[in-house]
């Protein structure tokens, strides 16, 4: 018995993908990024799947301890670094490297008990994202403060993160690069700056190490281009399948809020596939789906389990048919593009609910 709605992850794909970042940034070393689930393709496999990454980079401390609960034994950076004394321990203790962004992170480390093992740091400078980070005016004093701190494992690193690298012709990304260079003038240490966009965009930032996150799940993290267009493949195929077809008559208004009106008689199927899946319920009449490997596209409403497809082009379809919702044969970039949102969320929001599989 298969399951209805599957997601299938492609672990093929995923190592050609962090291939071609290591191909597109030759030199540096990689930092792949799995945080929240391994952006909803399961952190677990996809850890287990890219061993030869040269770390791993995760937002929360929790992320990394099930990491090494499961015996992940690669180096893990813990993007956001640690809260409280007792999560410092708790990252000390597993060998954590530690993003420092903020004095009271600092403060932290100053203070360890004599008893913690000492930690590799990342030193995050804010070079113009305004979210985390030291602003480069700060950057020596903390320098001169973590030379003095015995619980840190020497010599420091440092990274930023882009903002707008995802728009080609931004000259911000640039502006943050000088920001951070010059920040660190005289200062030792590997660097980090490129997440995908600035690793297929921007070879200026590739620096010590890239930090590739939605590229290694086959998405371009660049608006309006493909990912076929960077030789990425598609890792995750959302699927289903068809549970009803029904032949509806012009005037008749399918789903809730009957916001579509059938505009002539048309054969309409159901998929069993909504928001309760993970299916963006914002996806817009027009939405493109594969029914038996071929396009149609959605209307009316996103139910929690459901959602219409004009079946018009494809009479003979029936109950059962195959159904592929992203994935292969169909970018997840487009449906973003449909339901007003972008790849990364719809691959961090299949719920649980949907069977995952690999190959
Ligand atoms: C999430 C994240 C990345 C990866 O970004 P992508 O756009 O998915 O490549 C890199 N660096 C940091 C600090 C991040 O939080």
């Amino acid at each position: 018995m298969t399951p209805v709605a599957q997601a299938r992850v492609d672990l093929g794909a995923l190592r050609h993908n962090l291939a071609r970042a290591r191909a597109a940034a030759p030199g540096a070393r990689v930092m792949a990024i799995i945080k929240a689930d391994a952006y909803g393709h399961g952190m677990l496999r996809v850890a287990r799947a890219l061993h030869d990454a040269d770390a791993f980079g995760v937002a929360r401390l929790e992320e990394a301890l099930s990491l090494r609960e499961a015996g992940i034994a690669q180096s893990i950076v813990l993007l956001e670094g640690v809260l409280d004394a007792a999560q410092l321990n708790a990252a000390a203790h597993q060998d954590l490297s530690l993003v420092l962004h903020h004095a009271a992170q600092v403060e932290l480390i100053e203070h360890a008990a004599e008893s913690l093992p000492p930690v590799k740091i990342w030193l995050k400078l804010d070079s113009g994202m305004h979210r985390l980070g030291f602003a480069p005016t700060e950057i020596p004093r903390i320098v001169q403060r973590l030379k003095h701190a015995k619980k840190i494992i020497a010599p420091l690193r440092f990274m930023t993160h882009l903002a707008n690298a995802d728009e080609r012709n931004d000259a911000t990304t640039l502006r943050q690069m000088e920001v951070f260079q010059a920040a660190l003038t005289g200062i030792e240490g590997e660097r980090s700056i490129a997440n995908s966009a600035g690793i297929l965009g921007w070879p200026q930032t590739h620096a010590d190490w890239v930090r590739p996150g939605i590229m290694l799940y086959g998405v371009s993290p660049f608006l309006n281009d493909s990912a076929e267009a960077h030789g990425l493949r598609s890792v995750m195929t959302l699927s289903s399948r068809l549970i009803a077809l029904r032949q509806n008559k012009k005037g008749d208004a399918i789903g809730y809020g009957g916001s579509y009106v059938c505009p002539r008689d048309m054969l309409i199927g159901v998929v069993a596939i909504g928001y309760g899946d993970g299916y963006p319920r914002h996806a817009a009449t027009g939405t493109p789906v594969l029914v038996n490997g071929r396009r149609v596209t959605l209307v009316g409403r996103v139910s929690m389990d459901m959602i219409t497809v004009d079946l018009s082009a494809q009479p003979q379809a029936k109950v059962g048919d195959p159904v592929i919702l992203w994935g292969e044969g169909l970018a997840a970039e487009e449906v973003a593009h449909c339901a007003s949102t972008i790849p990364y969320e719809l691959l961090c929001g299949v719920a649980r609910r949907v069977t995952f599989s690999e190959s």
